[in-house]
């Protein structure tokens, strides 16, 4: 054969095998898109997750449940899938709860009980309230704490306004914004101050309040929107804690201040269960080409549990089971084991991923790629390369393949730099593997559902979630099939520009194996 002729035949092969693998790739992204759109199990999943199951607190049956239906449901699928005992955690089960206001008129208040908050001992307990003093430093806080003694303690401020900021923008006058919100800042650094005068912690605050012979802890956490109240877990050990809405507990405060006595009953009847195991679920579908490489889906399977957690991160797990099941339907024999990790315990400290990376080395040191998903129901508008020198080829490469539908909007940052927490794909960054985030548009998810007692099915966007389920098998699909293995090459940080100083790697930490317990 002639120079010319060897070199033609070259460029020949050469572009029939892109083509090929440019019309594999693509039919197999329209098969994904195809079966994501026509057959979605997102609403079902969602459905029988938040409504059927409800809010997943580490500890809690209900999350043991949660475990138990994931597994159940790949299996249906035909994917291998186990409970991955981690450690263990204090075993809690809510019950009914019910507060009320009975004097100075009768009125059912909108509240709940923290989590792990002790119960009320099967009795209804009345009392009066007291607002924690403005004291003038902790000697003066210590000799008003009698005061307490039976007496429920409302420790939270009384919010000026229950309208969020952006309702004040709309209508208020420039002026009348402005002052609300001067005011506003000077009251809540007074409240501040209020605290730190007692000399106590947040946590020692609510013990010397049990400890004086309060009744209970009346607080309330709003979230800056329209009724919604953040819920999280109580400090006390006797006594019990619930969280008033803004709304009720503006009222209760206003009374308090005008003399006019109110008295509030409180009945909460959860279940203290002791230690109860805590675990991960992970399901794979085994590669055939290189199954000791992973290609993982990532997303902490727990909530907080003032609501249901639908949008956390009820709406990432399902992002992931669905963009299993479709994977497993459209590319069932992976070229790289594919594996999906859901998370117990991510709230408390990402301690579910944590010891996944502690207990796996042989996953965490050939892991080629991991997408984690974990703010919210929006599109997928954001993805950074976390620090990753090299990561603007492969990931670019793997979006290439993403149809533009499915990634409007969505913005990359590369290099980026290395989270150091905020989700699960953190924990293995920090064991030098690379862990993504695919992170969502807003939807208001700070103040409406981030750890809310708003966090509820019809806050979901199926849409969205459907363009993520989408998204996430493409990219999954494409790592894969990469014929590289993915470069860990880092970056070198940037000095920290307060104080000159190197900035490091964010650095491996291990899991609290033990929660909620001294
Ligand atoms: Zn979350």
């Amino acid at each position: 054969m002639k120079n010319k002729s060897k070199l033609l035949l070259i460029i020949y092969l050469l572009f029939s095998t892109t083509s090929f693998a440019q019309t594999k790739d693509s039919v197999t992204v329209a098969a994904i898109i195809k079966e994501a759109n026509e057959n979605s199990q997102l609403e079902n999943l969602a459905n029988e997750l938040m409504n059927g199951i409800g809010p997943r607190l580490v500890g809690t049956p209900k999350m043991q449940q949660a475990h138990n239906w994931a597994v159940s449901k790949y299996n249906n699928w035909g994917i291998t899938a186990r409970n991955e005992k981690w450690g263990e955690w204090r075993g809690w089960e809510r019950g009914i709860s019910h507060i009320d206001m009975i004097h100075p008129w009768i009125k059912t208040l909108e509240g709940t009980q923290l989590a792990w908050s002790p119960n009320t001992g099967g009795k209804t307990l009345t009392a009066e309230l007291v607002i924690l003093t403005d004291a003038a430093d902790s000697i003066f806080f210590q000799r008003w704490l009698p005061n307490v003694k039976g007496k429920f303690v409302m420790i939270s401020m009384n919010q000026p306004t229950g309208r969020p900021d952006y309702n004040w923008a709309e209508f208020a006058t420039k002026e009348s914004f402005e002052k609300m919100k001067r005011e506003r800042t000077q009251q809540t650094d007074a409240w501040r101050r209020r605290i730190s005068k007692t000399g106590l912690s947040a946590k020692n605050l609510a013990l010397a309040l049990e400890k004086a012979g309060a009744v209970g802890i009346v607080s309330s956490g709003w979230s800056a929107g329209f009724g919604v109240n953040k819920i999280f877990g109580a400090n006390t050990k006797k006594i019990p804690t619930v969280d008033v809405a803004l709304e009720d507990y503006g009222l209760l405060y206003r009374l308090v201040e005008a003399g006019k006595n109110p008295k509030i009953s409180v009945r909460a009847d959860s279940k203290e269960l002791g230690m109860m195991p805590s675990f991960n679920t992970i399901a794979e579908i085994k590669g055939t080409e290189k199954a000791d490489e992973y290609v993982m889906l990532s997303a902490h399977f727990d909530s907080w549990d003032g609501a249901t957690g639908a949008t956390d991160n009820g709406t990432g797990t399902i992002v992931m089971m669905e963009a299993m099941r479709i994977l497993k339907k459209i590319y069932p024999n992976p070229k790289r084991t594919i594996m999906v990790g859901h998370w117990g315990s991510e709230e408390q400290g990402l301690n579910g991923s944590r010891a996944f990376v502690e207990d796996h080395p042989e996953v965490v040191k050939n892991l080629q790629a991991l997408f984690n998903q974990d703010n919210g129901t929006g599109r997928v508008v954001n993805i950074s390369g976390g620090g990753f020198l090299h990561s603007y080829e492969y990931i670019g490469r793997w979006l290439s393949q993403v149809p533009a539908l499915y990634k409007q909007g969505l913005e990359t940052r590369f290099p980026g730099s290395p989270a150091g927490g905020g989700s699960d794909y953190a924990a293995f960054l920090a064991a030098g593997a690379p862990g993504f985030s695919l992170s969502s548009l807003s939807w208001l998810y700070g103040s409406y559902t981030w750890h809310t007692n708003r966090d509820t099915y019809d806050k979901i966007v199926f849409d969205d979630v459907r363009n993520n389920a989408i998204l996430t098998a493409i990219l999954v699909y494409m790592a894969c099939e990469d014929p590289a293995k993915t470069s860990r090459e880092r970056i070198v940080l940037p000095a920290n520009p307060r104080t000159g100083e190197p900035t490091q790697w964010p650095v491996q930490r291990s899991p609290n194996r033990k929660g909620g317990v001294d």
